[in-house]
């Protein structure tokens, strides 16, 4: 087995630090609707104050694992090859280092070969990929199996879905 797992939203907390930083810049602002993107369930006049927020440096590097993510990753190692399979933000300049100093703090450092960089997910083989995306972008037929990380914003998503509570019924009953 060949797991592909995504970083933000599945193993680091990208809306948990920006729920945060919102409050503190706009207190009591509320989402108007639910999207994969954070600026897009807000009124239009705050779009580029909340883009600013994950473009800052430093933000991919304090994100928090989400919880049991850790314990997850290091478990899954006991049931094949475990892989970050990670989108750099390019507009964001320290998001791939940081994303690397993310994965040495919190997973260790022997975890950083085990990063891969890739904007077209679908050109990495590996038996199944962990994602909270919505839709997998790319017209490649992917080698992996799709499993939906269970988030607010991907409930209409078809398809098996997990969170690290149930992980191993999912990923290890196949
Ligand atoms: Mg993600």
């Amino acid at each position: 087995m060949i797991f592909l797992i995504d970083q933000d939203g599945v193993e680091a907390d990208f809306d948990a630090e920006m729920d945060k930083r919102i409050e503190v810049a706009f207190p009591g602002l509320e989402p108007i609707c639910m999207d994969f993107y954070i600026e897009n369930r807000y009124p239009e006049e705050y779009a580029e104050a909340i883009i600013a927020m994950y473009h800052e440096k430093g933000f991919y590097r304090c994100l928090q694992p989400i919880p049991g993510a850790i314990e997850g990753m290091n478990a899954l190692t006991k049931h094949g090859d475990v892989y970050i399979c990670t989108s750099p933000l390019l507009t964001n300049p320290h998001c791939v280092q940081e994303k690397y100093d993310w994965v040495e703090e919190h997973l260790g450092k022997e975890w950083k070969r085990r990063v891969i960089i890739a904007k077209n997910k679908r050109l990495v083989h590996g038996s199944v990929l962990v994602d909270d995306k919505p839709i997998i972008g790319g017209k490649e037929e992917p080698s992996w199996d799709r499993v939906v990380y269970d988030q607010p914003y991907n409930q209409d998503v078809p398809g098996r879905r997990m969170t690290w509570k149930n992980y191993e019924d999912v990923l290890l009953s196949r």
